[in-house]
């Protein structure tokens, strides 16, 4: 553990971020009828995790399918009640696991993947909650439907795989304001009847909230920065 993690008080951080939720739904016109916090975990390791846990939290994000599955399983049991949310990018190959894994999958991003897991979700039995990533900016090198495809792929998961699509996630460009960006996303949902936006990290959560989220997804501001 970096001599930061040691000094870092997570439980604090929790606190605070929880406090900044409530005062951005107060302030907002709009906000959702709940927003959730996701405690974006990746690269912390269980004795990072285990305060968050013990200050009550139980929603965590973590974006590789291998690091999830080495830490959570023990985590889950000593603690009643955990929710797990993928939030990174997703191989075909490893959505048997992801499916066995995580109560919420934040990364459909493509057909092949949307086949994928309709077959593993009828083998498993259970069908996590699956938000449709867009790439809002339409960057080349960020996963995600265009805005242009979305209400496309959105109909296919629905009509043609009968998958259950429940919202929508984005990554603002680094270095752009997001709330465009938030903005598109709401409104992509809304045109689709989709209840759900995964939209606002460390830096912008605030934004997202004014904007609809229903689940900001948060890292740094809880855990430090990472290693
Ligand atoms: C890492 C990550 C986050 C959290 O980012 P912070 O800036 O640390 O809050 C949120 N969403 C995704 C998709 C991420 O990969």
């Amino acid at each position: 553990m970096s001599p930061q993690a040691i000094l870092h008080d997570s439980k604090t951080a929790l606190a605070a971020i929880l406090s900044r939720i409530e005062a951005a739904r107060k302030a907002a016109l709009a906000p959702a009828p709940k927003t959730s916090l996701i405690a974006v975990s990746k690269t912390h390791g269980e004795a990072e995790i285990a305060p968050v846990l013990d200050a009550g939290q139980r929603i965590f994000g973590e974006n590789r399918v291998q690091e999830a599955k080495a830490k959570w399983p023990a985590l889950r049991e000593r603690y009643a009640g955990i929710e797990l949310h993928l939030i990174g990018p997703l191989q075909t190959n490893k959505a048997r696991e992801a499916v066995e894994l995580f109560d919420a999958i934040h990364s459909v991003d493509r057909p092949k993947l949307a086949e994928a897991l309709k077959l593993e979700c009828e083998r498993a039995g259970r069908t996590p909650l699956l938000f449709i990533q867009v790439n809002t900016g339409e960057e080349p090198q960020k996963a995600g439907v265009t805005p242009g495809q979305a209400a496309a792929f959105v109909e296919y998961c629905r009509e043609t795989l009968r998958l259950p699509i429940g919202g929508l996630m984005c990554i603002p460009p680094a270095g752009e304001p997001p709330a465009p960006h938030f903005a598109l996303l709401a409104k992509i949902a809304a045109e689709n009847g989709l209840s759900f936006l995964s939209m606002g990290m460390s830096a912008d959560f605030e934004t997202a909230i004014r904007f609809g989220a229903t689940h900001v997804r948060v890292g740094s501001a809880i855990f430090g920065e990472r290693g």
